[in-house]
C-alpha cells in the first residue's frame, strides 16, 4: 500500500503526493471537465506525472470519468476528464425553527431529492431527533442508492454552532438543543460520517458553489431573520475561527443600553433588528400611543402582530411601519459596515425573511454602509440578496460534506471505492 502521507521529492513544490492528487481533483471539479495537458499546465507540473494519477483516479478509484474529447493542437484529440458525480451521495438536513428540510444531493450538489417537514420545535429534543432521523431514513430509502454510496450527511442548524466538534452550543430555536453532541448522535444512528454548521455559514457555501459570490474568494454572507448570523469567505474558504463558530454578527453590540438579548448580553444587534427585536419595537410603539395603522391592522392583539403586517403598513405609507423598518436597515447597515471595515471585501450577499420588507429595509441598509464604510470600501462594494431558494442551507450543508471530500481530512471517502 503506498503511503501517500510521506513527504517526497515528488514534483517537489508539493509536500506529498496526496497534496499534489487533492490539488488535481480540485482542478476538476472547478473546471468541469480539463484535459491532462491542461492540468499539467495549470499546475506547472509534468505531464508524466499527472498521467499516472489520472489513470490512478480513472481505473482505480473511479473517481474521475472520461467525458468526450479537448481540442488538439495537432494530432489526436486529448481526452478530457471530469468528476464521476455518481460515485457517492451526500444527505443534507436543515434544522430550522419551523421547517425541516432534507436533500439527496449527488458530488456536484445536483439535488436528486427533496424532503421538507414542519420541525415543530415545541415538541422538544427527543421530538425534533426523532423527525430528523425518520427524514433521513425516507432520503436513503426511497433512493435505489445502495447503501455504501451514501458518504456522509451535512447538517445546518440555526445556532451556536462548534463545526470542529460537532456540537450544538446554544439553539434558541430548539429547546433542549444545548450543548448536545448531534455529530455523535447522527453518527451512530448512521454509520456514515457527519458534519454539521451553522446555517449562515452552510448558506455561505451553497453561495460560494452557486451562487452571486462563485467568482468572489472574499466576501461576507448575513443572514436576517429570527436571527442575524454572518459566514465570511477569506481567501476562497469558509472562516471558523479557532472555536468553528466565527461570525456571530447578531450578538455585536449596536446599542450600549439596548434591551436584552438572548445571549445575555445587551443591545445585540440580533435582539433590535432580527424578526423577533422588530415585533418588540412595534409593540412597544403602540403601548406608548404611537399612532399607527398596525393597531387596527392586529384589532389590538399583540399575537396578530407580524413583520409581513409592518411591512404592509409602511410600504403603504405608514409612518411608524416606515420609521421601525428604516431604522432595522440602519442598525443592519452599522453592523455591516462594521464587518466591512474588518474584511475589506467587495460583496455582501444578504438572505433571510426580514428582506420581504422590499426596497426601503434595503435602501436603508446600502444607504448606511455608505455613510459609514470606510470609503475606499463603500464605494465599491456591491450589495445583493441571494437568489438561491428556500433549499439554500440544505444545499450548503451537503456541499460542506462535499467540500471535505476534496480535503485532507475526508478525501479516503471518496477515494474508497474500486472498480
Ligand atoms: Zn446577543
Amino acid at each position: 500500500m503506498v503511503n501517500d502521507n510521506n513527504p517526497s521529492t515528488f514534483e517537489g513544490r508539493f509536500y506529498n503526493k496526496k497534496a499534489l492528487k487533492l490539488k488535481i481533483l480540485d482542478l476538476i471539479r472547478n473546471k468541469g471537465m480539463i484535459t491532462k495537458q491542461e492540468i499539467a499546465k495549470e499546475l506547472g507540473i509534468n505531464i508524466t506525472t499527472v498521467s499516472e494519477l489520472i489513470n490512478q483516479f480513472y481505473n482505480k478509484y473511479n473517481v474521475i470519468k472520461e467525458t468526450g474529447n479537448g481540442n488538439s493542437s495537432g494530432g489526436r484529440k486529448p481526452k478530457l476528464y471530469s468528476i464521476n458525480n455518481e460515485l457517492g451521495y451526500i444527505i443534507g438536513i436543515d434544522v430550522g425553527g419551523t421547517n425541516t428540510r432534507g436533500i439527496l444531493t449527488d458530488l456536484a450538489g445536483n439535488i436528486i431529492r427533496y424532503i421538507k417537514i414542519k420541525t415543530k420545535a415545541s415538541e422538544g429534543k427527543e421530538a425534533v431527533l426523532a423527525k430528523i432521523f425518520s427524514l433521513t431514513s425516507d432520503l436513503i430509502s426511497l433512493s435505489d442508492i445502495p447503501k455504501e454510496k451514501f458518504f456522509g450527511i451535512g447538517m445546518s442548524i440555526s445556532g451556536i454552532i462548534n463545526s470542529f466538534e460537532g456540537i450544538s452550543i446554544f439553539c434558541p430555536n430548539i429547546p433542549g438543543w444545548e450543548n448536545l453532541p448531534i455529530k455523535k448522535i447522527m453518527e451512530e444512528k448512521f454509520k456514515i460520517p457527519v458534519c454539521i454548521d451553522d446555517s449562515v455559514r452552510c448558506a455561505a457555501v451553497a453561495e460560494k458553489r452557486f451562487g452571486i459570490a462563485k467568482d468572489h474568494d472574499n466576501f461576507i454572507f448575513i443572514s436576517i431573520g429570527k436571527g442575524i448570523g454572518m459566514g465570511a469567505f477569506i481567501d476562497g474558504k469558509i472562516y471558523r475561527g479557532s472555536m468553528g463558530l466565527a461570525g456571530e454578527l447578531g450578538h455585536i453590540t449596536v446599542s450600549e443600553d439596548g434591551p436584552l438579548c438572548n445571549c445575555g448580553n445587551k443591545g445585540c444587534l440580533e435582539a433590535i433588528a432580527s424578526g423577533p427585536g422588530i415585533l418588540r419595537r412595534a409593540r412597544e410603539g403602540i403601548e406608548n400611543g404611537i399612532v399607527t395603522s398596525i393597531s387596527k391592522e392586529i384589532n389590538k392583539n399583540f399575537e396578530n402582530l407580524s413583520v409581513e403586517i409592518i411591512s404592509k403598513a409602511a410600504n403603504e405609507g405608514d409612518k411608524f411601519a416606515y420609521y421601525l423598518i428604516n431604522r432595522t436597515g440602519e442598525y443592519i447597515g452599522i453592523a455591516i459596515a462594521a464587518a466591512l471595515n474588518l474584511f475589506g471585501c467587495d460583496l455582501v450577499v444578504l438572505w433571510g425573511g426580514i428582506l420581504e420588507c422590499g426596497d426601503i429595509i434595503l435602501d436603508a441598509i446600502k444607504r448606511t454602509v455608505k455613510m459609514r464604510a470606510l470609503e475606499f470600501i463603500s464605494k465599491r462594494v456591491r450589495i445583493e440578496k441571494t437568489a438561491i431558494g428556500d433549499n439554500i442551507a440544505a444545499l450548503g450543508a451537503a456541499q460542506t460534506f462535499i467540500d471535505k471530500l476534496y480535503s485532507d481530512s475526508d478525501y479516503n471517502i471518496l477515494v474508497k471505492s474500486q472498480k
